[in-house]
């Protein structure tokens, strides 16, 4: 990803913007050479751009900024905090117990929060749930802890944000993480987690907080710089669960094929929801995803009388749990 960084080339390079001839960024898709201001400034108006284009946010909105220490989420909080001082935020950080890595993660939060002057609300899995991430290890998500632990952060998150009474959740998500995941619902055939798929999720049940997805536009490599310039504290280890897992894998395909077309991974998102997402719609709309609530916790769930994915996982972990947690 980094053949992305201008080529050392002793000549120095114009930034295509305001000619500044320190174009240290290189942005191939673009074929753009940019300084760092100006690659800077043209991050944010992306990002901008995207919540105007999908009407993300409003001016009474009550926002709950999903950080996680890496750079996606940190970059996320410092654009939303710099675009609209208005409106209310808060950074929520989820202690998934993971040793080491959540400690550490924690830390570049709480740093970021100072840095923000926000406020930070830390929601400790073991403290309130009575279990920790690892604890996945011994059931039979043991070999899918990332999927696991996927299921675990987007049930909290909701959880929280509605018991806080926050209108809208923000998270870090990325054109490379929707590239993954799209792809590998194209593998699958996986229609119906398409339609799920979206850079703006509306309420569809009382207890569903919308989530919007702000820097569905950027790739890895434009948060990795950004956070870099910005000099946002952000975690420098990798989580022990994470490593050589499959989407990192398919993040490195994918990477590989935007090497050899370099306007792949944006042509591939645009295609999706401009062309292909909407027929889709159309075409299934008598389709319509319903939502229920979960006998077991109440919560909005897909699952038609049955307990929704969080209780299903949790209940696999019931001999370890106190009465109180579940
Ligand atoms: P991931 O699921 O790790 O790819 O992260 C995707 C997004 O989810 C991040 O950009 C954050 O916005 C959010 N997120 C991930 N982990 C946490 C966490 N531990 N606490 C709060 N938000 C998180
Ligand atoms: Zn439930």
């Amino acid at each position: 990803m980094f053949e992305e960084i201008s080529q050392g080339s002793s000549m120095p390079i114009k930034c295509r913007r305001c000619k500044a001839e320190n174009a240290e960024v290189y942005l191939s898709h673009l074929n753009l050479n940019l300084c760092p201001e100006c690659f800077m400034l043209l991050t944010e108006r992306r990002v901008k751009h995207t919540i105007d284009a999908y009407k993300m946010l409003a001016k009474n909105d009550r926002v709950g900024i999903a950080v996680s220490g890496g750079k996606d989420s940190s970059t996320l909080a410092y654009i939303l905090n710099s675009l609209f001082d208005k409106i209310d935020m808060v950074l929520i950080y989820i202690d998934l117990g993971v040793p080491d890595y959540s400690k550490h993660c924690l830390e570049r939060v709480e740093a970021l929060a100072e840095m923000l002057d926000k406020e930070l609300i830390v929601y400790s899995l073991e403290g309130e749930m009575g279990f920790k991430i690892g604890d996945f290890k011994q059931t039979v998500y043991g070999r899918k802890i990332c999927s696991a632990c996927g299921t675990i952060k987007r049930y909290l998150l909701n959880k929280i944000a509605y018991d806080l009474g926050l209108t809208k959740i923000a998270t870090g998500h990325n054109l490379d993480d929707t590239l993954e995941a799209l792809f590998n619902f194209y593998l699958e055939g996986n229609v119906e987690a398409m339609l799920r798929l979206k850079p703006y999720l509306p309420r569809t049940h009382p207890k569903f907080v919308p989530k919007i997805k702000p820097l569905i536009g950027l790739t890895d490599f434009e948060c990795l710089l950004y956070a870099g310039y910005r000099k946002l504290p952000t975690r420098t280890v990798e989580c022990q669960f994470s490593r050589g897992s499959r989407m990192q894998r398919r993040k490195e395909l994918l990477n590989m094929i935007a090497e050899k077309i370099p306007n792949f991974k944006h042509s591939f998102i645009n295609s999706h929801f401009k062309r292909i997402l909407p027929n889709l719609e159309a075409s299934l709309g008598s389709r319509e995803i319903k939502i229920y609530e979960c006998p077991t916790c109440g919560m909005p769930t897909s699952l038609e009388g049955m307990p929704c994915h969080f209780c299903k996982l949790t209940k696999t972990l019931r001999p370890q749990l106190t009465q109180r947690s579940l």
